[in-house]
Formats: structure tokens, sequence, C-alpha cells
């Protein structure tokens, strides 16, 4: 039965609430490129600069507050079955409202064990710091997919794709994979629409483009759904 609706939501969706895209921070971090201080080889040789990068990215999460956008989206869950299948880290869906979210590329409040996967923290101070130990005495990470990793819960965004009755992608430049392969698996007969303000966006077959900002269209298109 395809009766959900599935947002698919990257970086962009943020922005207008005071969260840089990568690109629009120029994609580099104090001189160094965002892929190398967010990789395996970055956490080997220099974990400290790794923790201070994630520890400025949580500190702005914790500033910012959820845009119309979001709670456009968390105001449909009470008219229908929402999913949301979000690249972001930060918890502006949730704090919206949104019940049913999946952090696909994990969570910047939330620490991780390095030598046990399953040993996920939420932090209850605004850093990690060398030294700060999961349960089993190795060091903390932050809870976040870095580039070259696995991601999280990939089947069940795909299973939540395939269920779409509606897909909207927001705030994406769909080139950060896998994730910006789950377009392809929505039925081809679910209404499908991308939303940015980039005329360069990549538009999927299938897919509608809305040219605009997300506080702009995300809210214009589900005034009358469902
Ligand atoms: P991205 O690949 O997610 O692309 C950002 C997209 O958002 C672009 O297509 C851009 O045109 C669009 N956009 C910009 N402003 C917008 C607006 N107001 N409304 C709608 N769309 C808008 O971006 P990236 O920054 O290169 O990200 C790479 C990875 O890092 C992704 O996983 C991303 O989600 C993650 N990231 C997350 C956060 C966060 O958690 N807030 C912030 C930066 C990066």
């Amino acid at each position: 039965m395809k009766e959900t609706i599935v947002f698919l939501t990257g970086a962009g969706i943020s922005a207008e609430s005071g969260l840089q895209t990568f690109r629009d921070a120029g994609g580099l971090w104090h001189g160094h490129r965002v892929e190398d201080v967010a990789s395996p080889e970055a956490w080997e040789k220099d974990p400290s600069m790794v923790l201070a990068f994630y520890d400025a990215r949580r500190r702005a999460v914790r500033d910012a507050r959820p845009n119309v956008a979001h709670e456009a989206i968390a105001a449909l869950e009470e008219r229908c079955e929402v999913i949301v299948v979000t690249q972001n880290i930060d918890d502006l869906h949730e704090r919206a409202g949104s019940r049913n979210v999946l952090h696909v590329h994990g969570e910047i409040l939330k620490a991780r064990s390095t030598v046990d996967p399953s040993l996920v923290y939420r932090l209850a101070k605004a850093t990690i710091d060398m030294g700060d130990l999961c349960e089993k005495g190795s060091q903390l990470r932050p809870d976040v997919v870095f580039f070259g990793e696995g991601v999280y819960a990939l089947a069940e965004a795909r299973k939540a794709m395939r269920n779409a009755r509606r897909v909207v992608v927001v705030g994406t430049s769909l080139t950060v994979f896998p994730v910006a392969g789950l377009v392809k698996e929505a039925p081809f007969d679910a209404e499908r629409y991308v939303i940015s303000p980039d005329s360069h966006q990549q538009v999927p077959d299938g897919y509608m483009f809305l040219q605009g900002k997300a506080s702009d269209e995300v809210p214009r298109l589900l005034r009358d759904w469902p």
C-alpha cells in the first residue's frame, strides 16, 4: 500500500535556520577541505581536530531553531503518515515535532564508542573531549557518519521510499551517495518533487522541480495535502 509521504532532506533545509551548507561555507574549515576533516583518516591522525570540528557544528546546532519548512513537515504528521529521511546531523526536524526521522548520516548531539558501535550516548555537554570514554573504556567519537563510512538505516530508508505515495526532496544537492540513490527507489506513479533554489539542481527523472527556498516552497506545497 502506497500511503506514506517521504521527505528526503539535506543541509539546505537547515540553511535558513542559520546552519551553513558545506558549499556555502566554501567547503572549507580552517583551511581544510571538510571531506578531509570528517574522515576516518583524519580521526586516525588527529582526533582532537575532528572533535573540534564537530564541537563547532554542535554549538551552531544548539543555537539554531527549526524554520517554517521543518514545521510544515512536522504539522503534516497530524494528517498523514510521514517519514523523514535526513542527511542532516542536526535535530531540527525533531525539535519542530517530527517523530519519524531516519538520520542516515547520524546525529551530532550523540556520541558513540570507538570499540562498540552499539554504545551510543546522548551528550549531556556541548563538547566531546579527548579522554571522554565509553563504558568499555574507549574514546568517544561523534555519532556521525564520516565521509567514506557506511550510512545508517539504509534498508529502512529504501523501504520507506518504495512505499511512498509522495516524495519530497528538499535542500540536498543529491551528490552524496548512497543516499542520493534513494530517489530512484520511489514508485514511478508516486508524486515526486525536488525543492531547491539552485538552478543547477540535479532533478532525477520523474521528479518535478520546484525552484525556491525551503521556507517558501515546502509550506506552499503541503498546504492542501493530503
Ligand atoms: P548538500 O549536498 O546537502 O546540498 C545542499 C543543497 O541545499 C543544495 O542543493 C543547495 O542548493 C540547497 N539549498 C541551499 N539553501 C537552500 C534553501 N534555503 N532551501 C532549500 N534548499 C537550499 O550539501 P552539503 O552542504 O554539501 O552537504 C554534504 C553533507 O553534509 C550532507 O550529508 C549534508 O546533509 C551534511 N551537512 C549537514 C548539515 C546539517 O546537519 N545541518 C550542515 C552541513 C552539511
